[in-house]
C-alpha cells in the first residue's frame, strides 16, 4: 500500500468499491463509486455474475476535512443461478460496512452510538452536527435503545450478579439494578423494585450461579423463585448496617440512659484536638488554625446563647420575653426551646459536584482501607464526580482526623462532623442521640479519637447494654472479616443470651436468611460495584433533567456491547 493519500481512501475499505469520481458542493463532498462485478447470494452463498439491473444508493459516511460526505453508490441486483435456491433476485450486500437498509455506513453509526451513549441525545445532536455528521436526537436515542435491546440477547455468560434497588423518586418509586460483578458492568435495569420482576429476569438467565443482595427481603424471595440453582450471598456491608440499625433502635428505646452526667471540660484544648492534616491542605497552616479558632469561638458563643435561652425557657419565661431579654430572633427562639441540644446546621442535598454525593462509595472504599485521595478521585470521577480534588481532600480530611463510620446510605455525615470540622471539643456530658451513640458503639477502638473514647467509656458506665452490644458488634465485625459458620452460630447464641431485645430481633432476622449470611462468610463477592453504578445512575438521571424515560436511562447505563470496535479499551 502506498503512503500517499489517494481519492480511493475516501471509500470504506474492504468491500471492493471502485471510485467513479467526487465533487465538492455547498453541503460537502459527494463521492461516487461503483459496486463489484459479482456478488454472493445471501441465501445460498452461490456467486453470481448475472446482473439483473442497477440502482443508486446514497449513504452518509465519515466527514472529510470537516465536511459532510455523501457516498453515492451504483449497485446491482443479481440473479441467483442456483436452481434449488428460493431467492431469484438479490441486492448487492456491502458486508459489515453497511447494514442492509441503513442510511449511514457502520462507522458513522458507531460514532453516533458512542457519542449518544456518553452524552445523551441533545448533546450528541449538537456535537455531531459540528462534526459534520448531523443526526437528529430522536434518531440517536432510538439507536441507543435498539443497541441496548440487542445487547441483552448478547453473548456474555452472566455468572455472578449483584442486586440492589435505586430510587426513581426518593421515598416514592424504586427500580432494581443488576450488576455483572465479574465484569463490573451493569447487567440490566428493571423498572420496579419487585420480587416478581427479579424472578422473571432471573428465569431468562439460568446461567447465574451467585446472587449478592442487600437485606431487602423481597429480593431474597425473587431470587429463590427465579434462580433456585444460584447461591445467594448477603452483602457484608448491609449486614453491618442492619446490625447498626438494630443497635440504634435499641439505644433509642433506652434513650434515658444516654444522658451523661456533666463533666468539667477544659475548653483550651479546643484547637489542639484537631490538627491540620498535612496531606490534605495546601493552605498556610497558621491561616487554617486561625479559621478553626474563629469557627470554634463562634460556636462557643452560640452555645452560650442557646444555654441562656434554654435556661430562661425552663424557668417558665414566655418566648416573646426571651426574645426581649436575649435579642435572639423569634424564629430561632421558637426552634431552640423545642430542642435539648443546639442543632447543627442542615447541609444541603448533595450534588455530583460535591464529594458528599458519593459518600456511600467513599465510605465503603475508606472502610476497605483505601485512603489515597488521588485514587479515590479517579474512582469517583469515573462515577460522575464533577468537583475538584481539593473539595474531596477536605471531605476526606475529617475522616483522616476522626473516622469514617459506616453510615446508613440515607444519612450523609452531618451532625457530628460539623462540630468536628469546627474543631470544637464536645464535652463528655449531656444527652447523646441514639444515632450518635450507635455510631460510637460500632466504631473499633483504634479508630476512636480521644474524646470519642471518653464518651464510649462514659456510655458504657451509664448504660450496661451499651457495653454488651459494643462487644457483640465488634465480634460480629471480626466474623464478617474472617469468620467461619461455626463462629457465627456461637455469636448468635451469645447475642440471644444477652437478653437484649434488639439483639434477639437481629438474630431472628439472621436466622430467616441464614444460608445467605453464611455464604457471605465464604464468598468474596460484595455489592460494592453495585453501589458505584447506582451513583452513576443518579448522575445520568440528573444529567437528563428528570426527562429521561426508563428505557433511555437503562440504555445509557448498560455498557456498549463488545461488538463496537471504537469502544474497545
Ligand atoms: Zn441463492
Amino acid at each position: 500500500m502506498s503512503n500517499e493519500l489517494s481519492a480511493q481512501d475516501l471509500l470504506p475499505p474492504e468491500i471492493g468499491l471502485t471510485l467513479l469520481g467526487f465533487e465538492k458542493s455547498e453541503q460537502g463532498w459527494l463521492v461516487r463509486a461503483e459496486g463489484r462485478t459479482r456478488s454472493e447470494c445471501p441465501s445460498c452463498r452461490t456467486q453470481s455474475t448475472a446482473r439483473h439491473s442497477r440502482y443508486w444508493r446514497q449513504l452518509q459516511d465519515l466527514p472529510v476535512q470537516g465536511k459532510r460526505v455523501a457516498l453515492q453508490l451504483r449497485l446491482s441486483r443479481w440473479r441467483c443461478r442456483n436452481r434449488e435456491c428460493e431467492q431469484a433476485i438479490f441486492r448487492e450486500r456491502l458486508g459489515e460496512v453497511v447494514a442492509p437498509w441503513a442510511r449511514r455506513t457502520s462507522r458513522v453509526e458507531e460514532v453516533l452510538l458512542l457519542v449518544g451513549h456518553r452524552t445523551g441525545g441533545r448533546a450528541a445532536e449538537f456535537l455531531l452536527k459540528r462534526l459534520a455528521m448531523a443526526v437528529s436526537d430522536d434518531t440517536i436515542l432510538r439507536r441507543i435503545k435498539r443497541r441496548a435491546r440487542a445487547a441483552m440477547h448478547g453473548e456474555q455468560r452472566l455468572r455472578v450478579v449483584g442486586v440492589d434497588d435505586w430510587a426513581w423518586k426518593k421515598g416514592q418509586t424504586y427500580g432494581t439494578i443488576l450488576v455483572d460483578l465479574e465484569r463490573r458492568t451493569v447487567a440490566d435495569l428493571l423498572p420496579q423494585r419487585s420480587a416478581d420482576q427479579l424472578a422473571e429476569w432471573l428465569k431468562q438467565h439460568p446461567e447465574v450461579e451467585v446472587i449478592t443482595r442487600d437485606r431487602f427481603g423481597l429480593y431474597a424471595g425473587g431470587a429463590r423463585r427465579g434462580a433456585p440453582q444460584a447461591r445467594q450471598v448477603a452483602d457484608r456491608f448491609h449486614l453491618l448496617l442492619n446490625l447498626r440499625e438494630a443497635v440504634e433502635k435499641e439505644l433509642a428505646r433506652q434513650r434515658r440512659r444516654l444522658a451523661l452526667p456533666p463533666v468539667e471540660q477544659e475548653d483550651q484544648s479546643v484547637t489542639k484536638t484537631v490538627p491540620v492534616p498535612a496531606s490534605c491542605s495546601r493552605a498556610n497552616p497558621e491561616v487554617q488554625t486561625h479559621k478553626r479558632q474563629l469557627v470554634a469561638e463562634r460556636w462557643r458563643a452560640k452555645k452560650e446563647l442557646f444555654a441562656r435561652v434554654r435556661a430562661l425557657h425552663l424557668s417558665g419565661r414566655s418566648a416573646s420575653s426571651i426574645v426581649r431579654a436575649t435579642g435572639v430572633g423569634r424564629r430561632r427562639v421558637d426552634k431552640w426551646i423545642r430542642c435539648t441540644q443546639l442543632p447543627t446546621r442542615n447541609e444541603m442535598e448533595p450534588k455530583p459536584t460535591s464529594p458528599r454525593f458519593f459518600a456511600a462509595h467513599l465510605q465503603r472504599r475508606w472502610a476497605e482501607g483505601c485512603h489515597e485521595g488521588p485514587r479515590l478521585l479517579t474512582e469517583i470521577r469515573a462515577l460522575g464526580y464533577r468537583g475538584c480534588y481539593s473539595s474531596l481532600a477536605k471531605f476526606l480530611a475529617r475522616w483522616r482526623d476522626h473516622e469514617p463510620e459506616l453510615k446508613p446510605k440515607s444519612r450523609p455525615p452531618a451532625s457530628v462532623s460539623l462540630r468536628q470540622q469546627a474543631g470544637v471539643h464536645p464535652t463528655v456530658s449531656g444527652q447523646i442521640s441514639p444515632l450518635v451513640a450507635a455510631a460510637l458503639l460500632s466504631k473499633p477502638r483504634p479508630l476512636l479519637t480521644g474524646w470519642q473514647a471518653a464518651k464510649v467509656e462514659a456510655l458504657k458506665k451509664a448504660c450496661p447494654d451499651f457495653a454488651r452490644m459494643r462487644s457483640l458488634v465488634m465480634s460480629f465485625r471480626g466474623i464478617l472479616q474472617s469468620g467461619k459458620a461455626a463462629t457465627l452460630a456461637r455469636w448468635m447464641k451469645k447475642a440471644v443470651a444477652s437478653g437484649i431485645y434488639g439483639m434477639k430481633r437481629f438474630v431472628r432476622k439472621l436466622n430467616h436468611d441464614l444460608a445467605a449470611v453464611k455464604n457471605a462468610l465464604r464468598e468474596s463477592w460484595s455489592n460494592g460495584p453495585v453501589e458505584g453504578h447506582i451513583n452513576r445512575l443518579k448522575t445520568l438521571k440528573r444529567q437528563m433533567y428528570g426527562r429521561a424515560g426508563f428505557e433511555l436511562l437503562r440504555a445509557r447505563l448498560l455498557p456498549m456491547s463488545r461488538g463496537s470496535s471504537l469502544h474497545r479499551k
